[in-house]
């Protein structure tokens, strides 16, 4: 410990000529950054070499939404408290850093699962790495201007990155058509908790070939030059900010395929350094797990570097196949990767080639076991010119999962039945989960504190099924202190929203939050609707005794989907008129905060009362934003769906807000012809609600009628070439969506009932750890060893 503290101050000194009391914040960062990377070398280097003599696996992923590290890092190595105490005496607030840029290198919940999943496979001892893309934006920073999403560019790295290791040595190339570039990776350490175990995650950089001596060229090279090195820097510049979206674009493509072929030379090199060119150990040392279909060019990938080393096609593909496995996350139709095979031919000929083999391999193998002819259609890898990566994956793994139980029972008997019907032994579900040292150690100290005095210790942290005992003692006393710890975290959520964004909420208020993307299918919108509906019922007199709430939203809209970003300016427009209706503001309070991010979510889920998922049943994958706030005791006021079903039966369903429409019901209504418009027009209090939008309520730029408000309102009632009337069943939901939330108003009022609700939602948490969904993939999965605990 003290050891951390003396090599701060001689990088300090090195880096800085400085004393620790005297360096920035972001020089503060770095050195103290350096320090515990020199402090954790030899663990690091050790864990590197258990891993390369035993069987291992691989996370691919084309996002990791890490967060802040620094805090993180000090936390699982044991020393938070005493770096904060020691930095103290210097005159120095730990609090220092957050000035420190998130690293935002994903969207929202598969970026950050990447991340939990890392986390735990650490803690876990489980022997896996993670490959990405280091990105050089992150997801774009959010402001909040008139109402409207504004997008800001995310230079993380601008004061650089102390826990990311360039390795040069360890560079390779990657070819595209007509372009070659340099993938230069950088390593950053993972950190377990009460292990000496650390787990990499190795991030590409996309660069040119050669150094340029610039000053040696006449102009015609130069530009060249010049135009070399931006091509190959491209590739990596910046995040997509599609979130369950994919982009049929040749950039896009090529960012998948260049960390792709980057990770397999990599993972090809360490295994030829063991083994030479006798590829019949590669798939019993090596697994390699698909984080959805944004890494599925791994595939085709391994079978052209196997035909390299000599093999021939089959031989390639066997082993491919039994090396990799695929993460299903959704099943909405859009975010399904499809890729133009002109496009792929374009950017990756050789790649399209190999699919087409693989393709022309399923249709055999199909005829040979007798599927028919209609079916064999429907399975098409290659079909009118377009390559279904989905279908690849399937076909060409071990298995495949889906991410809750609904959702796995989704994907077998809708998005992947007739793959299901042929293979059903390759279906998995892995139920999503979060780290509990981020979301709930490090974010809720004070919970944090309680918990392990009631389990007796704090080896929670690495065994939450430990949560259980706290079922035994939800008494009068406990369910006090939970209630004094939530309104302490209340109180500094209302202080940094104030620092934030500047405004001021009441933390003897309800806390009822939705945070999240912002996407139709998690429909905010519904939220809002429902809030405008008990504006109008309070103003009517109708609500004598409603507890004043306050309804906090943060969500990121991706920067092209513009109902999306109409419906932030819609609920800015709700913000603006209950917070200053006389006869309102006092009762209901509207927040939309701007910047959603990692570190805004470790304040956020802590300080909930009510946690919102309410997302189209059957169209949230799993959700893990729903188990962070379970974890720190608020209760669900969702749908049936996801893992909001699997949360409900783990705490009971009277402990939960359920409502609503559930899969079967959305069937039964599609199947009957749903009809928003007749709802709409038989019940006066939607339709007064609804025309909010279109009725000069609210302003949408002076475009009354013809603007984006007016836009989302036909989407509702009349429906677009491209979409049936209110696609997300919107109209239906709301009645009984208002009915529930005015229920656990009322239920809020009694602290005591309402308090040990609470606690037995964290008691019954336990199964939602990454832990247990690593420990999961490591036996059904990947077959590698992991910690008993
Ligand atoms: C957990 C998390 C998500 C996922 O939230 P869902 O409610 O599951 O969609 C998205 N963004 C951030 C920053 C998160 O921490």
């Amino acid at each position: 410990m003290s050891n951390i503290m003396e090599k701060l101050e001689l990088t300090a000194q090195s880096m800085y000529c400085k004393k620790i009391e005297e360096l920035t914040p972001s020089e503060l960062h770095l050195s103290l950054g350096k320090a515990v990377m020199g402090e954790i070398a030899d663990n690091w280097a050790a864990s590197k070499a258990k891993h390369n003599s035993e069987r291992r696996a691989y996370y691919f992923s084309a996002e990791f939404l890490m967060g802040r590290m620094m805090y993180n890092n000090l936390y699982c190595l044991g020393i938070l408290d005493d770096v904060k105490k020691m930095l103290k005496k210097k005159g120095v607030d730990i609090n220092v850093f957050e000035d420190i840029d998130d690293a935002a290198l994903g969207n929202g919940g598969l970026g950050r699962l990447a991340a939990c999943y890392l986390d735990s496979a650490a803690t876990m001892e489980v022997p896996l790495d993670g490959y990405g893309i280091r990105y050089k934006y992150g997801l774009f920073k959010q402001l909040i201007k008139d109402g409207y999403q504004v997008e800001v560019a995310d230079d993380w790295q601008r004061f650089d990155d102390p826990w990311c290791l360039r390795r040069e040595d360890e560079a390779v190339t990657v070819s595209f058509k007509g372009q070659t570039v340099k993938a230069v990776p950088y390593d950053m350490a993972v950190i377990g908790c009460k292990t000496t175990n650390i787990n990499t995650l190795r991030l590409w950089q996309a660069e040119a070939i050669n150094e340029f001596d610039f000053q040696a060229f006449n102009n015609t090279e130069y530009n060249r030059a010049v135009q070399e090195k931006n091509d190959a820097e491209n590739i990596t510049k910046v995040l997509y900010p599609n979130d369950n979206k994919y982009e049929g674009k040749v950039l896009r493509l090529k960012q998948q395929y260049f960390f792709c072929s980057a990770s397999l030379q990599d993972i090809m090199r360490r295994y030829k350094a063991k083994h030479g060119n006798d590829f019949s150990f590669f798939a019993k040392e090596n697994a390699i797990q698909l984080n959805d279909t944004h890494p599925v060019c791994s595939i085709p990938e391994l079978v052209r570097l196997l035909m390299n080393e000599g093999m021939n096609f089959d031989e390639a593909f066997e082993i491919a196949r039994k090396t990799c496995a695929y993460t299903n996350h959704t099943v909405l139709g859009e975010a399904l990767e499809k890729w133009h095979a002109d496009l792929m031919m374009q950017v990756i000929p050789e790649i399209y080639h190999i699919i087409c083999l693989i393709a022309n391999k399923l249709q055999e193998e199909l005829t040979a076991k007798g599927i028919s002819e209609d079916m064999k259609a429907k399975m098409r890898i290659v079909d009118a010119n377009t390559v279904h990566m989905a279908r690849l994956a399937t076909y060409a793994g071990t298995y495949v999962n889906g991410v809750a139980k609904l959702h796995t029972e989704i994907l077998k008997d809708d998005v992947l039945k007739e793959w299901y019907q042929v293979y059903p032994e390759r279906f998995q579900n892995k139920t999503n989960g979060i780290t509990q040292r981020r979301w709930l150690g490090l974010c809720n100290p004070e919970l944090a504190a309680l918990i392990t005095e009631k389990v007796g210790s704090d080896n929670w942290l690495i065994d939450l099924s430990l949560l259980s005992k706290l079922n035994d003692c939800i008494d009068a006393k406990t369910i006090t202190k939970f209630n004094t710890i939530k309104k302490k975290k209340k109180v500094q959520l209302a202080e940094y929203i104030k620092k934030m964004d500047g405004v001021e909420i009441n933390p003897d208020s309800i806390y009822d939050i939705q945070v999240k993307r912002l996407h139709e299918y998690k429909r905010q919108l519904l939220n809002a609707f429902s809030i405008m509906t008990i504006y109008f019922r309070i103003k009517e007199g109708k609500l004598p005794n409603w507890t004043p709430t306050t309804f906090i939203f943060g969500a990121k809209a991706a920067p092209g989907y513009a109902r999306a970003k109409a419906i932030i300016k819609y609920i800015n427009e709700i913000a603006d008129l209950v917070n200053n209706d006389p006869d309102t503001k006092d009762k209901l309070k509207v927040v939309f905060i701007s910047n959603y991010n990692v570190s805004y979510a470790e304040k956020i889920v802590v300080a909930a009362d009510l946690s919102e998922q309410t997302s189209t049943a059957g169209l949230e994958a799993s959700g893990t934003g729903n188990m962070k706030f379970m974890l720190n005791g608020a209760l669900t006021l969702g749908t049936y769906d996801g893992a909001n079903i699997e949360i409900a039966e783990c705490a009971g369903e009277e402990n939960e807000y359920i409502f609503g429409a559930r899969v079967e019901d959305i069937e039964r209504l599609k199947k009957e012809g749903y009809d928003p418009k007749k709802l709409y027009e038989a019940n006066p209090e939607i339709k007064k609600v609804v025309d909010t939008l279109i009725d000069g309520t609210f302003d949408d730029d002076g475009a009354q009628g013809e603007g984006s408000f007016a836009e989302l309102h036909n989407a509702l009632i009349n429906g677009t070439s491209w979409q049936e009337a209110d696609h997300y069943f919107h109209i239906y939901d709301l009645p009984l969506y208002v009915e529930t939330k005015i229920r656990a108003n009322k239920d809020y009022a009694n602290r005591k009932e309402f308090g040990k609700k609470c606690l037995i939602n964290i008691a019954n948490a336990g199964k939602f750890s990454s832990d247990r969904a690593i420990v999961e993939y490591a036996k059904d999965i990947w077959h590698t060893s992991y910690r008993k605990v």
